[in-house]
């Protein structure tokens, strides 16, 4: 075990900087055997700060110090202290100039934080705290400063030298070497700073901006790559025009730069003006990347841009306020997506990932707030809680404001703060100001941890025609957090008549021109709302479009679930009450007889969805996805996870068969006319048809066989190509199975982008993908422990949707999760610390699977050396 225990953070103990640093002069050498980095930096005392004299404290990892100077003259080891994490410098004057010289060697960097290589490029991660790995500087986002970079380097080996801003001088060295110079006018925090070296291709655009001022767009990519760059452009020519209509936001510098590299431990980065993408977010050809992935490329392009009014040009106080950024952003490319497709569709999507992933992080060990108050390890923190739930928290706020006042609050907040670094409390307090809306109790949502519950019950009056709606809420105990208050709740509602008609909602006994659909304010604990000149009991419509991250209790009849799943105006709620009743059926199944009877209605219901082509036909593709396994263990007391596993699929299969031809028709009717493209028209029939096909392999249709093998064999799309792929691969069909992945590979194996996908489809599959089979995979050729993304692509996949395998009741899965957490915790922690996920949620299952995975978790816990990153999460999972 470790030596020294990490420290906790607190944000009650935030103090502003001591020193700030108002320019940085960056001067790299990049060699093969390691990078010396020249760092001279404008100190001076912070007039806000009242720390006094105090010795300049500058943050440094895994650097090798070659020499100090302060105002030109070189230091003695006698005037500073190098602790390693720290370089103290003391007593200094009140302005001065520091020069230090650092040897770093990005070489051997496979924690990919500071500089690193990637497939024979240099690149940089700085957010949270990689700039220290790079030099010694004060790592917090609260300095900003003016950066020029000169980066140097082979020219041969490193045609391409990248920072943020604008070139500004290049020239050639002796010895084949070349220097290219960077500046950026902006201060920036140094957590946004970038550096690229390496033998690129340049892919160039343009764009007019509203003002008339034209920005030269840049994707970099290696040759190989130059093909799938078109989507990522016309996805950021269609964000900075979005933000300008929506935001009146503009872009700031004359060249906007994305650069895209394999090997990466999140999806992308908003550097100032040098975006740097993982490859799978960003790369895209008709042949090689699936619908899903072109959206999530749109939608992280998007974000990333929109992070440079949100998050660069208004940046974060200190790490607590991460959400301020992400949340926020997260919200903005959300609104973006939904412009863009089908909203309820996007905010369907949305909300599975909110109420599946988010809520199970909120109710775990590792619970915080959207704002939290102490952390071990920031890199931790980059959550479902902060990205997501912060998303809903910014969207409530949209929702009681309405869009105009929205507007006008995000404007003064740009404006207010522009070149600052902020709380949420300043945006908050922006959207105030701006509305005059009291947002007090609101807050509570960026303080309180877990998820509040909603019970509602109603009863019907009918002699007095009034019809009341008692809403209670309560927000549950949570890691360090009891006793919570009320939170400040917009609760969206309509009702629906016998015919499906929606009822005007009169609060008063005799207003007119009542809405028919209206958000509700919850302050209290409890509230209970009369509406009156109601005629017949009528079914409400709750929590519509999702209004709020809460749980929704309210005893729903299957009656009443397949009647809002016919008329809900709400096309949210159309979908999440068929959610409900398929969720109601397969908990029905949970442990019960083989023979037990699958409710005739739910059959009935996916008839009628499947054969009506006047529905919508992008809802009817979602109405279609039975609710997933990890959604039910979510909504489980105490999961038994093979037990769910085989109602969900005995109810699956029931379905297939009873709606064999229905499939084979939805299947004919949805083979697509013309050329592939991205729309939402065209999605929606893909997603039908592989629907389709997906179910009739599961009951061993051999026409469903044929049309899958042709299907894979003749399509000219990888959305196809997989999907009949995956459906082949998660058949009885094994002949088929093998021949159909060794032909993929075969054809996409010099592909990775392609290759992570062919990996993920077997360690998904509960058929492809047991222990021994994920074995094999490790020891493919194509697999590489350093590289994220197929480590997510098999240990990932397999631990986090191959939920039966995981969970064998023998332990296996486990064990060998706990293996591969502590094999990588030395060479990679973050990404160990993200692998660990599945077994922190120990608590959740049943007895027997709980003991093995908290006995998997200590083995974590007694590894020699664990990272800080592994230690915070295995350890407050145990507490
Ligand atoms: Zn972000």
């Amino acid at each position: 075990m470790r030596t020294s225990q990490p420290q906790t953070i607190y944000l009650s103990e935030y103090r502003v900087p001591a020193y700030l640093v108002d320019t940085v002069d960056l001067r790299f050498e990049l060699f093969e055997n390691g990078a010396r980095v020249h760092s001279t930096l404008e100190v001076r005392r912070n007039p806000e700060s009242d720390a006094g004299e105090v010795p300049l404290e500058l943050d440094g990892d895994s650097l090798i110090l070659e020499s100090v100077a302060l105002n030109g003259a070189p230091l003695g080891d006698a005037d500073f202290e190098n602790r390693g994490d720290k370089l103290i410098i003391g007593p200094v004057p009140a302005k001065f100039e520091l020069s230090v010289v650092t040897w770093i060697e990005p070489q051997n960097n496979t924690r990919l934080e500071g500089l690193y290589k990637s497939s024979g490029m240099f690149c940089s991660q700085c957010e949270a705290e990689g700039f220290r790995c790079i030099t010694f500087f004060p790592d917090r986002p609260d300095v900003m400063s003016r950066f020029r970079t000169r980066i140097e380097a082979d020219k041969g080996a490193y045609p391409i030298l990248l920072s943020n801003g604008n070139d500004v001088d290049r020239g050639d060295l002796d010895d084949g070497r070349h220097y290219v110079i960077w500046e950026d006018p902006f201060p920036k925090p140094c957590y946004l700073f970038a550096l690229v070296a390496g033998d690129l291709v340049e892919k160039r655009d343009t764009f007019k901006t509203g003002s008339g001022r034209d920005i030269d767009l840049r994707m970099y990519v290696e040759p190989r790559n130059a093909e799938k760059c078109d989507h990522a452009m016309d996805s950021l020519k269609r964000s900075m025009r979005w933000d300008e209509e929506v935001y009146g936001r503009e872009y700031d510098l004359d060249i906007f730069m994305i650069v895209a590299v394999d090997d990466f431990n999140m999806g992308a980065m908003e550097n100032k003006g040098l975006n740097i993408f993982n490859s799978s977010c960003v790369l895209a050809s008709q042949e090689t990347a699936t619908d899903l992935a072109f959206q999530r490329i749109e939608a992280i392009v998007a974000h990333e841009y929109f992070h440079n009014w949100s998050g660069n040009r208004v940046t974060c106080r200190d790490w607590f306020q991460l959400s301020l950024k992400e949340g926020f952003t997260v919200f903005r490319d959300s609104q973006f997506s939904a412009d863009m497709g089908s909203p309820t569709v996007k905010r369907i999507e949305d909300v599975t990932l909110l109420r599946t992933a988010q809520f199970a992080e909120d109710g775990g060990p590792m619970a915080h707030p959207v704002r939290p108050a102490s952390y071990m390890e920031i890199s931790n923190f980059y959550t479902l809680t902060i990205y997501e739930k912060g998303a809903e928290v910014v969207r409530m706020i949209y929702t009681l404001l309405g869009p105009d006042m929205f507007r006008k609050g995000s404007d003064l907040y740009f404006e207010r703060h522009d070149g600052q670094a902020v709380t949420t409390d300043d945006f908050v307090k922006a959207m105030e100001d701006a509305s005059g809306r009291d947002l007090s109790q609101f807050r509570l949502w960026y303080e309180q941890a877990g998820t509040p519950v909603l019970s509602v019950s109603d009863e019907y009056d009918s002699e007095r025609g009034i019809y009341r709606l008692t809403v209670e809420q309560s927000v549950p105990d949570t890691p360090g957090q009891k006793a919570k208050k009320p939170q400040h709740i917009p609760f969206a509602l309509g009702l629906l008549g016998a015919r499906g008609e929606s009822l005007p909602l009169r609060l008063e006994p005799e207003s007119q021109d009542a809405p028919t659909e209206r958000v509700l304010e919850l302050t209290d604990t409890c509230h209970t709302f009369e509406f009156h000149g109601i005629n017949e009991r009528p079914v409400p419509s709750l929590l519509r479009d999702f209004s709020a991250p809460v749980r929704v209790r309210y005893s729903w009849t299957r009656e009443q679930m397949l009647f809002l799943m016919s008329h809900d105006p709400d096309g949210f709620n159309r979908w999440d009450a068929g959610q409900r009743l398929a969720v109601d059926v397969i908990q029905s199944l949970v442990g019960a007889p083989k023979d037990a009877p699958v409710d005739a209605r739910l059959v009935a219901a996916y008839r009628q969805l499947i054969s009506d082509s006047s529905l919508d036909q992008a809802l009817v593709a979602k109405m279609l996805q039975l609710p997933s396994e990890a959604y039910l263990i979510e909504l489980a007391e105490s999961a038994d996870v093979p037990a769910i596993h085989k109602a969900r699929e005995r109810v699956l299969k029931h379905l297939a068969i009873a709606l064999r031809s229905e499939l084979v028709a939805c299947y004919r009717r949805n083979l697509e006319e013309g050329a592939y493209q991205v729309t939402p028209d065209q999605i929606a029939r893909r997603s039908l048809r592989n629907t389709a096909l997906a179910w009739l392999l599961q009951i061993n249709d051999e026409e469903g066989r044929e049309l899958a093998l042709r299907q894979f064999k003749e399509s000219d799309n990888m959305t196809d190509r997989i999907s009949a792929l995956r459906a082949l691969v998660n058949s009885d069909y094994e002949a088929d199975r093998s021949e159909v992945l060794t032909d993929f590979y075969a054809r996409f194996q010099d592909d990775p982008q392609v290759v992570e996908q062919w990996f993920s489809v077997q360690a998904s599959s509960d058929r492809a993908g047991q222990l021994p089979e994920i074995h094999a995979l490790l020891e493919h050729k194509a697999f590489d422990w350093k590289n994220p993304n197929k480590v997510r692509s098999v240990v990932g996949a397999f631990a986090g949707q191959n939920l039966a395998a995981f969970h064998n009741p023998d332990g296996s899965g486990y064990d060998f999760l706990a293996d591969q957490v502590c094999r990588l915790d030395d060479s990679n922690p973050q990404i160990a610390a993200r692998l660990v996920t599945p077994l922190t949620r120990w608590r959740k299952f049943a007895p027997s699977y709980s003991n093995r995975m908290k006995a998997a978790i200590e083995r974590i816990r007694d590894k020699p050396d664990l990272s800080r990153d592994v230690y915070e999460v295995v350890h407050k999972s145990l507490a």
